[in-house]
C-alpha cells in the first residue's frame, strides 16, 4: 500500500469486528466439522552402528554392507520425526499436548540412543541389524506401546520417520 492510499479517517464502526459477550460466543465453530489433523514433533540424536549380520558370512556381510561393514561401525546424525493423528479438540484447538510427545521421546528414545553405539549399547537394538528402516520400526513399536498406555484418547500413532542423512530417510507407519 502506498503511502497516499492510507485513510486517514477512523473506520467506520460498522466495519470493526467486535466479540459478543462471552455467553453468547460460540468457540471454535470451525471445528464443528471433525477435523483430523497430524501433528509433528522433530528431534536429533547421534549414534553409532555396524551394519553386520552375524549369521552371514564375512564375505556376504561385505557384499550387502559394504562400508557400513566398518568393524567399529559408523556414526550418523539421525534426525527422527514422529507423527500423531487425530481430530482436533473443540474447546482446546488442540490434537493433544505436545510436551506429552517432547517427554515420551526423550525419555523413551534420546536417553537410550542419543551418543551411542546402537549394536552394543541399546537394549532395544539387541540381536537386529540397525539399519534406518530397522530403527524406524523398533521405534514405533517403542512409541506406541508407551502413547497406548497414556490414554490419549482419540489420538494413534501416524507414522515415523527417520533420517541416517539429509538425503536418505525411511518412513513406516506400522503396517
Ligand atoms: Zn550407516
Amino acid at each position: 500500500m502506498s503511502l497516499s492510499e492510507v485513510s486517514a479517517v477512523a473506520p467506520d464502526d460498522d466495519a470493526v469486528w467486535k466479540p459478543l459477550p462471552n455467553a453468547a460466543r460460540r468457540i471454535n465453530q470451525i471445528l464443528e466439522k471433525p477435523r483430523k489433523v497430524y501433528v509433528t514433533r522433530k528431534v536429533h540424536f547421534n549414534a553409532a552402528h555396524r551394519l553386520f549380520n552375524p549369521t552371514f558370512t564375512d564375505e556376504q556381510n561385505c557384499d550387502v554392507y559394504d562400508i557400513c561393514n566398518n568393524f567399529y561401525g559408523h556414526g550418523h546424525n539421525y534426525d527422527l520425526e514422529v507423527t500423531l493423528a487425530g481430530i482436533v479438540n473443540k474447546d482446546t484447538g488442540y490434537l493433544f499436548d505436545l510436551k506429552i510427545l517432547k517427554k515420551l521421546l526423550e525419555e523413551e528414545i534420546l536417553s537410550k540412543v542419543d551418543h551411542k553405539h546402537l549394536n552394543f549399547d541399546v537394549e532395544m537394538f539387541k540381536d537386529t541389524v540397525p539399519t534406518a528402516e530397522v530403527i524406524a520400526v523398533v521405534f514405533w513399536d517403542v512409541i506406541d506401546r508407551k502413547l497406548k498406555t497414556l490414554n490419549l484418547e482419540g489420538v494413534e500413532l501416524y507414522e515415523v520417520r527417520v533420517f541416517e542423512s539429509e538425503r536418505n530417510f525411511v518412513v513406516y507407519r506400522g503396517e
